[in-house]
């Protein structure tokens, strides 16, 4: 296990003032308005114009196998917790399986991944193959945690705050272990391989984007920010945040949004080629390959609360 910080349990500290906490009345008939989760983050961070695509366009994209596998193992685990914990066994778990992927398969899209593929593309492996794929994976999680010893106060669990000035910040919590002293570990199960150390600070903006809506409703820093990777040699990163480094975060979110509103009150959303492009479903529509992007759709944007928003600038 890799370890970036020591593992302190920080006191916790006066809750910060002035923040809208989930389960503060809320006006059903207000308008909706945008807010910032950590994967459309680092979406307007790799390419601006594919979070356009994908936030304001909502320009629909193919399901890839490793993705919905993905889906199908955090669902697993997900019910795992719903056993006694001395039946959270790795048998146990391999039976949840079937009835998890019967349950996602119900979606047309999903099944059609294992369709005869087009002329000269390469066809999908056997459901039976895949299905196996996602069991190793569930099977190395034991390796990593001892769910029988494990009581989560959550699972998949939707936390979001509104800062103060006026920034909602939205994400789920795979995991949520809080220990009797009050301590809290955050915990998000990756079904790919440990990350270089390149790609680390990518896969802790993540976890630091949760530390920070929990300190923020809860006025507790999280001791253990843990990033468990199934794939590969099974490992699993540990982090500890302090709440300097949240405050320096929400800054960093803060100007990331910033950037947002201003690109949607200009409607310039510039690409950036990166290696990245070739994962990206729309680059028929991207001036970076040539093509044209659809003109902005500003009637979904303001239907999505983009036009309440004020441009704000901040240092
Ligand atoms: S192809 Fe690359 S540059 Fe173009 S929208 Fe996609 S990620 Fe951005």
């Amino acid at each position: 296990m890799t370890v970036l910080h020591p593992d302190p349990v920080s006191p916790a500290p006066a809750p910060p003032a002035a923040v809208e906490a989930p389960g503060a009345p809320t006006d059903a008939t207000a308008p909706r308005r945008p807010s910032l989760s950590p994967s459309r983050a680092a979406d307007f961070k790799t390419c601006p114009l594919l979070y356009r695509f994908r936030t304001i366009d909502r320009l629909p994209e193919r399901k890839s196998l490793a993705a919905v596998r993905g889906t199908l193992v955090h669902a697993v685990l997900e019910k795992l917790y719903d056993l006694p914990a001395p039946e959270r066994t790795p048998e146990a778990a391999q039976q949840l399986l079937a009835p998890a992927w019967e349950e996602l398969s119900a979606d047309p899209a999903m099944t059609e991944l294992f369709e005869p593929p087009a002329e000269g593309e390469a066809p999908p492996p056997s459901l039976e193959s895949w299905l196996a794929s996602a069991g190793a994976l569930v099977e190395s999680y034991f390796t990593l945690e001892d769910p029988t010893r494990i009581q989560p106060e959550a699972r998949e669990q939707l936390v979001e705050v509104t800062l103060p000035d006026g920034l909602l910040l939205r994400g789920f919590v795979d995991r949520l272990d809080v220990a009797r002293n009050g301590a809290l570990r955050v915990v998000d199960y990756k079904t790919g391989s440990m990350p270089r150390e390149a790609f680390e600070a990518k896969a802790l903006f993540q976890m630091k984007f949760y530390a920070l809506v929990l300190w923020r409703t809860r006025g507790v820093v999280a001791s253990q920010l843990k990033l468990i990777y199934l794939g590969g040699s099974a490992d699993a990163l540990t982090y500890a945040p302090d709440e300097e480094e949240l405050v320096r975060f929400e800054r960093t979110l803060q100007a990331i949004w910033s950037a947002i509103e201003r690109a949607v009150a200009t409607q310039d959303f510039r690409p950036n080629r990166t290696r990245l492009c070739d994962w990206c479903d729309h680059q028929a529509l991207c001036p970076s390959f040539g093509g044209t992007p659809p003109p902005f759709p500003a009637e979904a944007a303001a239907a999505a609360g983009w036009a309440t928003l004020p441009l704000v600038e901040r240092d």
